[in-house]
């Protein structure tokens, strides 16, 4: 940070209080919670949701790809100007594309057929090449995506993954950021803590965070979609953008911790997109579909905490990015969810 007197094309003396960040890396983190008062009419427990849509690329990906880049850097495992490639739904890929225009690192995504058409339009605009896979192919399918990410790799010279499902510096980011925000935003009053399961890098860091500095009081949840087998269920077809696997049931990503995750909460996808549109119509919050996964699992805890609870839900990402989704009357109509 430098203050507006230090910029070279301003007036010295004018505007002296005013702050400005040197690069948009510095703006990624220390994003607000705010309180939710009609969804939770009735409850006795307090219910904060963390906006992690007010991150520069839009969502708390920001945090893992400036992280994992960062100890990319400094281990030598990227070199300056080397590729960047990952399999992502989206967001990580718009994080990873945001740091590499900062830094000189061209980016190649691959994504899913049913990325939302706004996170395709960001990804190209920060300049990353795209490249389409079979989100549902099994791991050992040369069309599955991260298989697709692998051989791109190793055809491009000095190329890196950063393979979020695998990189410690994913929850590492939650446990050294995330965590410690809302530790600090609640005065330490924090008593649960709710965020949906993509890699689960969120939920484990943050929450290991918390659990520690609560001598393990605090209670972590995992929130999960319908066809999502982190929940115990069947695998089926995902409508929740980010979150979840429709992988065998005894697939856990390396980036998600069970010592740390207390209960993992199932919610179908009709109490997913109701939230979503309460939230924006009733809240003026306006949020992604596992935002909407998140706050329906904090009202269910909500439901058996005791009173004076105070429950911090993480709303990974905000709704503009879904305006042709989850708030298209067309694509919910498809999806059987009007
Ligand atoms: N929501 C959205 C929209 C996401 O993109 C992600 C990350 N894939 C998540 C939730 C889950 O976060 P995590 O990977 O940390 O579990």
């Amino acid at each position: 940070m430098t203050t507006i007197d230090a910029l070279p094309h301003q007036t010295p003396g004018v505007l002296p209080e005013v702050e400005v960040c040197d690069s948009v890396a510095a703006l990624i983190s220390n994003t607000p919670l705010v309180e939710l008062h009609s969804l939770t009419r009735g409850l006795d427990a307090r219910v904060l949701v963390k906006l992690e849509g007010r991150n520069p690329g839009g969502s708390s990906k920001d945090r893992i790809a400036l992280n994992m880049i960062r100890t990319a850097e400094a281990a030598g495992a990227l070199a300056p100007g080397a590729t960047i490639v990952e399999a992502t739904s989206g967001n990580t890929g718009i994080g990873l594309a945001l740091i590499g225009r900062l830094t000189g690192h061209p980016v190649v995504i691959v994504h899913s057929s049913d990325i939302s058409a706004e996170k395709r339009a960001v990804l190209a605009a920060y300049g990353a090449r795209l490249v389409e896979a079979d989100w549902e192919a099994a791991p050992d399918d040369p069309a599955n995506p991260r298989a697709v990410a692998d051989r791109i790799a190793a055809e491009t010279p000095g190329a890196w993954r950063p393979a979020q499902f695998a990189n410690a510096a994913n929850p590492d980011a939650h446990y050294r950021g995330t965590g410690p925000e809302i530790w600090r935003q609640t005065g330490g009053r924090v008593t649960h803590f709710v965020a949906s399961i993509g890699t689960g890098g969120t939920v484990s860091g943050t929450g290991r965070f918390l659990k520690e500095a609560t001598g393990g009081a605090v209670r972590v949840f995992g929130a999960n979609p319908t066809g999502s087998t982190y929940g115990g269920g069947p695998a089926g077809r995902i409508l929740v953008d980010g979150v979840g696997t429709a992988w065998p049931r005894d697939y856990w990503p390396d980036t998600f911790d069970h010592a740390i995750v207390d209960a993992v909460h199932t919610i179908d996808d009709a109490e997913v997109y109701r939230t979503v549109r309460r939230l924006a119509s009733e809240e003026a919050l306006l949020l992604g579909p596992s935002s909407g996964l998140a706050v329906a699992t904090a009202l269910r805890v909500a439901q058996d905490a005791p009173p004076g609870s105070l429950i911090v839900a993480v709303a990974p990402d905000g709704g503009i990015n879904y305006l042709t989704k989850a708030f298209a009357p067309e694509w919910l109509a498809a999806a059987g969810l009007d």
